[in-house]
């Protein structure tokens, strides 16, 4: 029908809305890299959907995106001739945010505009960024494959309002015209919009037109005002990662990573590669700055855009990467892969695998190298991600060795809270005779810090891990060795120190026979509450300690399964 629809935005889209309004206005000139990346990506979805039914395409395969600007007027209208969407589609898409955990993610909003213009970099910005720069907002479309009756205007001043009413659009796609505010007018300026659409676009596949700049005065001005204008690309129209790396710049590349990974921020570090050979493709990897804040969610959306001979095939692409690698973003370009491939067919398909374990490997050479840089950079990762890249070892028994050597610890060294300390640092300071490398797991890191259970450690000068994370005891079960070296829960069994001199031993000998009466005593009267009463050596100073058997489960492991009701 035709009649005009009044309908209210979400809350959560209404907050989102208010919030970039307010946060943003110092960088005002993304909403058109939002606007733009989002008609690259409705094409890319055409392209994708015309490859089982080319009819969607209505004979016109020639992909662009047309930017207009119109400064009598205060406008500036970008057009795709994409995918496009319906009547539903428009009120879905641009009335309400689909992702899980917006509202959990909003409730974190301070009133801070500094901390709160970085937690909507986290968010990612999107279509509402239009309304960074508009006070009024039209949006145009009509689905590829439908009928010029199907087209639909979604229009909103980005209060808490939008309307939609039905009107015919001749061409497939999307045209979004933005109605500037006053002090906006710079957008609607051909030049400096040429300029923006250079700095943030090259790397787009498609060519972004804009009307050519109209020569010096026509002789016959009459005949010159009734011909169509001109259009001419404004930007590379080169996928980027199909360039050479000596080519490109680490702004296109951070440039590309924000179109990619939806996120505001920088990344973190990047790795481009092209494989021949057996295999034939092309990855870029990124490593964002900042964790999304839906990481834990079951339901986040992971994996990379794939690409098959640079045809868009799908987003989230979970098969290319383990999930302890889920923070990682990019895009993979396969020639091996047929173009009807599907989520099933990757699940079964050979080469995918080799992928993926060529990709994991790049991945954990990434972060390597990260490690290896001067610099704060890998703290950060670490601060972000090494809790995801925890449950590696558990997931990835072929890398276990490699992951190891990315895990970061706090450790009685330094005795801080901050995971810095590596397992080669450990080794590196073992004492000699020390076979083991001991840790304690406790709920937090105070607690871990404390326990009696470090005091003799402490006082032989021995090194201990203060695990704390809640993916701890089960890394541990994993992990067991580290170059060769055991890895031995210090409240765990009977302990070694390995370099008890003769002395030692002749003093806990000792002890075991004063206290044999005592014990004997103790045992019985918690006979039903210990497997075992023992004289030990490893309290100093506190008078008795539990211990958990050597094939127990961690006491962090059971209070996860007791939290579980198990
Ligand atoms: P994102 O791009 O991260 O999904 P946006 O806020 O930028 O979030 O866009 C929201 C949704 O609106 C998109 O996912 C898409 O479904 C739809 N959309 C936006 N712009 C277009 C467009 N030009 N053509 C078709 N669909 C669009
Ligand atoms: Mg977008």
């Amino acid at each position: 029908d035709v009649q005009k629809e009044t309908l209210g935005f979400q809350t959560e889209a209404k907050q989102l809305l208010h919030l970039m309004i307010h946060s943003l206005y110092s960088n005002q000139e993304i909403f058109l890299r939002e606007l733009i990346s989002n008609a690259s990506d409705a094409i890319d979805k055409l392209r994708f959907a015309s490859l089982s039914d080319e009819s969607l395409l209505e004979g016109q395969g020639d992909y662009q995106i047309r930017v207009d600007v119109d400064k009598e007027a205060r406008t500036i209208t970008i057009a795709d001739n994409g995918i496009g969407m319906n009547r539903d589609e428009i009120v879905e898409h641009l009335g309400t945010i689909a992702k899980s955990g917006t509202a959990a993610f909003l409730e974190n909003l301070t009133g801070d505009q500094q901390k709160d213009s970085q937690l909507i970099g986290q968010f990612g910005v999107g279509f509402y960024s239009a309304f960074i720069v508009a006070d009024r907002v039209e949006v145009h479309s009509r689905k590829a494959g439908e009928a010029p009756e199907a087209g639909v205007v979604w229009e909103s001043h980005g209060e808490s309002e939008f309307s939609v009413e039905s009107r015919d659009k001749a061409t497939r796609g999307t045209s979004i015209t933005l109605f500037l505010k006053e002090g906006c007018e710079e957008f609607a300026d051909d030049f400096r919009v040429r300029s923006v659409i250079k700095k943030y676009s090259d790397h787009i596949s498609v060519p972004v037109m804009m009307v050519k700049p109209s020569m010096p005065a026509a002789e016959d001005e009459e005949e010159q005002a009734q011909e169509a204008p001109e259009y001419e690309a404004v930007n590379e129209a080169t996928a980027l990662w199909t360039r050479s790396r000596t080519e490109i710049s680490d702004d296109e590349y951070k440039e590309f990573y924000k179109h990619v990974s939806h996120d505001f921020d920088e990344p973190l570090t990047w790795s481009h590669n092209r494989v021949e050979g057996k295999l034939d493709y092309t990855s870029l990897l990124y490593l964002p700055r900042r964790a999304p804040f839906d990481m834990w969610n079951r339901d986040m959306a992971r994996g990379l855009k794939l690409y098959v001979q640079r045809t868009f095939i799908m987003d989230d692409a979970e098969q290319f990467l383990p999930l302890y690698l889920r923070f990682v973003k990019g895009v993979v370009d396969s020639n091996d892969l047929p173009l009807n491939v599907s989520r099933e067919i990757l699940q079964q398909d050979a080469s995918v695998d080799s992928m993926r374990s060529a990709l994991t490997k790049r991945v954990l050479d990434m972060l390597g190298k990260l490690a290896k840089k001067d610099g704060d950079d890998y703290a950060t990762f670490w601060k972000e991600f090494g809790q995801v890249l925890k449950e590696g070892p558990a997931e990835d028994f072929a890398n276990k060795e490699k992951i190891a050597k990315l895990l970061r610890f706090s450790t009685t060294h330094t005795d801080k809270e901050a995971q810095d300390q590596s397992l080669e640092d450990y080794v590196a300071r073992m004492q000699e005779g020390q076979e083991k490398i001991f840790y304690v797991v406790a709920e937090n890191f105070n607690t871990a810090k404390s326990s009696p259970h470090l005091e003799v450690f402490r006082k032989k000068g021995i090194e201990v891990l203060l695990l704390s994370d809640r993916v701890d005891d089960w890394l541990m079960n994993h992990l067991q060795e580290f170059d060769g070296k055991a890895f031995q829960d210090v409240a765990r069994g009977s302990l070694d120190l390995g370099n008890d001199s003769e002395e030692d031993k002749a003093e806990q000998e000792k002890l075991e026979k004063e206290s044999e009466a005592l014990v004997e005593r103790m045992a019985k009267v918690l006979e039903d509450k210990v497997a075992e009463v023992r004289p030990t050596a490893r309290l100093t100073e506190s008078p008795a300690c539990l211990v958990v058997g050597d094939f127990d489960m961690g006491a962090q492991m059971k209070r996860i399964m007791e939290a579980a009701g198990q």
